[in-house]
């Protein structure tokens, strides 16, 4: 039993019938990645950079950050590492971008936007990440994209990054899928992208027009409704149809109880934080595809998040 165990907890994370799923780590810093090692992550599905650039009155320099990309991938050793550029907003001060004060900076300046208006910033971080492919399996990811002008204004300044970086690896660019405008052209976004990643956090954000963030309206804040459940849907089959690989890495992903749901729905990776890592694995190990697959189906028929949540936690009993 003791060896049966240090199997399911070492091993990679696939189905009874053999549909493998890939867990990822969602990280802050190099430290958390450590933590991911330990839980078992096969990859990091989503390094969101942002403690680099807040709490201090200078951004960071392209050798600081190439340390910081370095040190993860090389952590990593060869393990997929998806790199958020920076996704911030006028809702945090960064005293060296004298952002203007927003009335709704949620729908404001934020993630690509920001990113595509302080190009130097963004091309300093894009260098650092080009030199730190070296190092390891590395892959570029843009935030809070809604529109296809958006990826290639940014594979444009890639370009420019590349060719003053004399050394570089070639590099997968992916997106965030986190505003509803970006999964509902998911099948125009995914000719221009090596893979795309779901945010459900923004995703539910947005698409329901609640505040994720805002007490008031919690109750309403809902990734298994009926809305959310479409945009992953149809955000997989755009992916596979382009023959993309498509991973989770909101909050969501690290439910137990939606395991069956996003193996089901057909996402290849699953990102999460570290902790969540292994119960998730052991809902997995405990699958069959072709059962969860009929169980999303399932899901996309029901009226409300409720249902869906019933539904689920009906074939989660026991664990
Ligand atoms: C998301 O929006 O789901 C996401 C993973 O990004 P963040 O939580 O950093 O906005
Ligand atoms: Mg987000």
């Amino acid at each position: 039993k003791q060896q049966q165990e240090l199997l399911i907890w070492g091993g990679p994370a696939a189905t009874k019938d053999g549909k493998r799923v890939e867990l990822a780590a969602n990280i802050r810093d190099p430290r958390e990645a450590k933590a991911a090692i330990k839980q078992g992550a096969e990859g990091i599905g989503l390094f969101r950079t942002e403690f680099l650039f807040i709490n201090r009155e200078q951004p960071p320099s392209e050798e600081e950050q190439f340390e910081t990309y370095r040190e993860v991938l090389e952590l990593m050793e060869g393990r997929p590492v998806v790199v958020r550029t920076l996704d911030i907003g006028g809702d945090k001060p960064l005293p060296y971008l004298d952002l203007a004060q927003e009335e709704n900076p949620f729908l404001g300046l934020r993630g690509i936007r920001l990113t595509l208006k302080y190009r130097d910033l963004f091309k300093t971080q894009l260098k650092a990440l080009l030199r730190a492919s070296l190092y390891g399996n590395l892959k570029i990811m843009y935030p809070m994209v809604a529109s296809i002008e958006e990826v290639r204004e940014a594979k444009k300044i890639l370009e420019e990054a590349k060719n003053e970086v004399n050394k570089w690896a070639p590099v997968e660019i992916g997106i965030m899928i986190e505003t509803p405008a970006a999964a509902l052209s998911a099948d125009i976004l995914a000719r221009e992208v090596d893979f795309f990643s779901i945010g459900t956090n923004d995703l539910t954000q947005y698409t329901l027009a609640v505040d994720r963030g805002n007490e008031e309206v919690t109750a309403l804040y809902d990734p298994y409704h009926p809305a959310i459940l479409r945009l992953i849907y149809t955000t997989v089959e755009a992916a596979h149809k382009f023959n993309k690989w498509v991973g989770l890495c909101g909050e969501l992903g690290g439910e137990v109880t939606a395991a069956a749901l996003l193996v089901g729905l057909g996402l290849d990776e699953i990102s999460m934080s570290p902790i969540f890592i292994p119960q998730v694995k052991q809902a997995i190990l405990h699958l069959s595809y072709e059962e969860a697959r009929k169980l999303a189906l399932k899901a996309l028929e029901l009226l409300s998040g409720q249902e869906v949540r019933e539904l689920l936690y009906a074939g989660t009993k026991g664990y």
